[in-house]
């Protein structure tokens, strides 16, 4: 390898330094430079306030609850101080994060992609949701959650007293699945050290996972959903909520009672209080 000039060599130390206080150590070569350096934090589609419990919805693409996920080994996750990062720099964050991203080729799933979907909302969200994955609606507007089960989402942060563009929402995989099939383990597990760096970045003091695809990268071990919900786990030292996808409600409508009770619990943890009538 050529010997770096000084000034490419000061620049490079800073940025590592900068890496180290966010408590990043993982780093991988990809083969070509790139520049980009656009990160997404769009507000995106306006949230509707009508209740989401009660929609009746039916017939969403999305499967995933009933989806087998293959067993994988745990991770063991170290735990990382709440929010190492000053507030000012979780957007310069998530710039670099962006960035280091680039124009993707990493898994075979940037073959059928539009867009990269990076994520959405507030850099400093107290509040993270993570999906599964990008489906037709995001590959085609390069952002997360806009489509049908989007707009669910988008009722179950209204019913919780937020706005959308208050939280922040990111997925497991950010290029579209084929057919919005599950991300294979390989795919999942080469995306997710950039949701991992995501989260140290906006640095949530609570996660909802949402969906069985993103219990399983965020907890490192896969578990039937029915079992995690309803209480606190730890990602890294945050508060980690397990619930339903949204895509899952809208294909079993019954199944929104024990999700707004999740919601509850993650409500509790950040010490928010209810709307006066949530739930009509
Ligand atoms: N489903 C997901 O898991 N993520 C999205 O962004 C959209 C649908």
């Amino acid at each position: 390898m050529p010997a770096l000039d000084p000034a490419t060599r000061d620049a490079l130390e800073a940025r590592l330094r900068f890496y180290r206080e966010l408590g990043l150590t993982d780093f991988y070569r990809r083969p070509v430079a790139i520049s980009e350096t656009s990160s997404s934090t769009d507000p995106g589609a306006p949230s509707t306030t009508k209740s989401w419990v009660g929609d009746q919805e039916q017939n969403a693409d999305l499967s995933q609850e009933m989806t087998p996920i293959p067993a994988r080994k745990p991770i063991a996750h170290p735990p990382t101080p709440a929010s190492p990062v000053a507030t000012q720099d979780h957007l310069s964050a998530l710039r670099i994060i962006r960035e280091d991203l680039g124009e993707c080729t990493r898994c075979a799933l940037h073959k059928g992609r539009h867009q990269i979907v990076f994520a959405d909302g507030d850099p400093n969200a107290r509040l993270m949701f993570v999906g599964e994955g990008p489906g037709a609606d995001e590959d085609a507007q390069g952002l997360p959650f806009v489509g049908r089960a989007g707009q669910l989402l988008n009722n179950m942060i209204a019913a919780m007293g937020l706005k959308r563009e208050q939280v922040y929402i990111a997925n497991v995989v950010k290029c579209r699945p084929p057919q919005n099939r599950t991300p294979e383990p390989d795919e999942a597990n080469t995306c997710s050290p950039f949701l991992f760096r995501q989260i140290e970045a906006v640095g949530p003091e609570v996660i909802v996972a949402l969906g069985a695809t993103a219990a399983t990268y965020l907890l490192g071990q896969r578990q039937p959903l029915a079992g995690l919900r309803g209480r606190v786990h730890s990602f890294r030292g945050r508060k980690l909520i397990v619930t339903y996808h949204p895509a899952f409600l809208l294909r079993d409508p019954r199944q929104k009672k024990e999700a707004w009770a999740d919601l509850q619990i993650a409500m509790r943890e950040l010490g928010l209080k209810a709307p006066a009538r949530p739930v009509p």
